[in-house]
């Protein structure tokens, strides 16, 4: 336990500076510094490509809108508590930070006619929302005031609704496998007493059968009460360093606010027909997701988002023009690269690993005359000299095909 104690997103997140939380600018309101930005631009990059090749189609949306948009969703009705207080700019003028991107994501739905051909219409977002979260429950990147939702809705007719739900979990184990997410279980999040909820019982119903279809083969517990007030919900859970149970990826169907938003396709016959919304997020928000990430690899990223990958040191000033050139070429290779020439060798490997660098390229006088280098690995191992290229290469390869190992199989 005393271990666990000691991988702490928060500690780790300081030690290499990946984000910063400043009481100036507020609880749950968290920097990201350049570390933890250029990790995070580098898994935000794989799950748009992910979804690009499932069929999504990505959009922008503010991150506030008009205080009827959320009227109109449900969200004031049923979730004002979890929202922060609407800004008026004047009697008739009142904004609201969203809780959600369901309700723009439907105006995007309803922005023109839609025909059946068109279903299942997949809209994506890697988007902001906001939740007035105590202060007494922040901490660091796991609970957070403004969050950025890796976040989609998929319109489709309901006879598509079980073949997509099934497509999105295969979709979510994809991403889990090259994030080296290792999920602790699933849970069916179905209504329970003491809560609100909108929609009549055979919707209800209809979509828990299609979540349990999805499921099928699946371990999963049911969780009464943490359903979205909206519908039932597949949720996929994790395991913090401390033990505590926090919910990543989730797929939730929903027959309201197609209802609430009147949105219809065209059918086949030419009858007007309401699509169901599965709501879907594949690594839940980046904040949370990270938090996760820090502390399952102790800081040790997959090479592929590790925020350097490569740290090129030279033995001493005479290798200098040479290190240069390597990184140079790492870079053209697309690689994010550094130099470090400051301080005695031992000291910055140490520093390397210490910053969890997958790479430390070494060249002293002998490899620089032969076009050599010798690669440290950050788990202690170091591998003969190589050539630049076959250097490169091997980081590149294993880069590319986002493994989790540091050789290439
Ligand atoms: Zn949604």
């Amino acid at each position: 336990m005393r271990e666990r104690d000691m991988i702490d997103h928060r500690r780790l997140g300081r030690e290499l500076e990946l984000f910063v939380s400043d009481p100036l600018a507020g609880a749950g309101l968290p920097i990201w510094l350049p570390a933890g930005a250029a990790a995070r631009h580098a898994v935000e990059e794989y799950v748009r490509e992910l979804e690009r090749r499932a069929g999504y189609q990505h959009v922008y949306s503010p991150p506030l809108g008009k205080r009827e948009l959320f009227e109109l969703s449900g969200h004031l009705g049923y979730f004002a508590d979890d929202m922060f207080p609407p800004m008026r700019l004047s009697a008739d003028d009142e904004f609201v930070l969203r809780p959600a991107l369901c309700p723009h994501h439907a105006l995007v739905f309803g922005a023109r006619g839609r025909s059946y051909r068109e279903l299942p219409l997949r809209v994506a977002e890697l988007g902001g929302m906001y939740r007035a979260e105590r202060s007494g429950v922040l901490g660091g990147l796991s609970r957070v005031r403004a969050i950025s939702l890796n976040d989609a809705h998929n319109f489709c007719a309901l006879e598509q609704a079980g073949e997509e739900v099934a497509e999105i979990l295969r979709l979510i184990r994809e991403a889990h496998a090259a994030l080296g997410v290792r999920p602790a279980g699933f849970r069916l999040s179905v209504r329970g007493p003491g809560q609100r909820y909108v929609g009549d019982d055979v919707q209800w119903a209809r979509a828990e059968e299609l979540l349990r279809e999805a499921l099928s083969g699946v371990d999963y517990e049911v969780a009464p009460g943490d359903a979205a007030f909206y519908g039932p919900k597949i949720d996929i859970q994790v395991v913090d360093g401390r033990g505590r149970e926090s919910t990543l990826s989730t797929v939730q169907l929903d027959f309201d606010k197609p209802e609430r938003f009147d949105l219809a396709y065209t059918d086949r016959d030419g009858a007007r027909r309401r699509p169901v919304m599965v709501h879907r997020s594949l690594v839940g928000s980046m904040e949370r997701l990270f938090a996760y990430l820090i502390e399952v690899h102790e800081g040790a990223f997959p090479a592929w988002y590790a925020p350097v990958q490569l740290v090129v040191l030279p033995v001493d000033a005479d290798q200098a023009g040479v290190a240069a050139d390597l990184a140079r070429r790492a870079e053209a290779a697309g690689l994010r690269v550094e130099v470090d020439a400051a301080g005695s060798l031992g000291a910055r490997i140490r520093d390397a690993a210490r910053r969890r660098t997958p790479y430390a390229a070494v060249i002293g006088a002998r490899e620089a005359a032969a076009g050599l280098v010798s690669l440290r690995l950050r788990d202690g191992r170091a591998l003969d000299p190589l050539p630049v290229a076959a250097a490169l290469g091997l980081v590149g390869d294993v880069v590319a095909t986002r493994s989790a190992q540091l050789l290439p199989g």
